[in-house]
């Protein structure tokens, strides 16, 4: 399970950045577009700033 909470997204668009297979921004705020915890998600969930990234 990978999940965006969008009330605290500031689309610094990082979490895309690191994990493309993951995340896509949409509309100016990140979505999850895999529910595979990949390595690459679990290190965008530790660099988001806003810690907005549950996995
Ligand atoms: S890293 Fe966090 S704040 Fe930045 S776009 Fe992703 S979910 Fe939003």
């Amino acid at each position: 399970m990978v999940e965006v909470d969008q009330n605290l997204c500031t689309g610094c668009e990082i979490c895309a950045s690191v994990a493309p297979e993951t995340f896509e921004m949409d509309g100016g705020l990140a979505k999850a577009v895999s529910d595979e915890v990949t390595p690459e998600a679990e290190q965008a969930e530790q660099q988001c700033p806003v810690d907005a990234i549950t996995l």
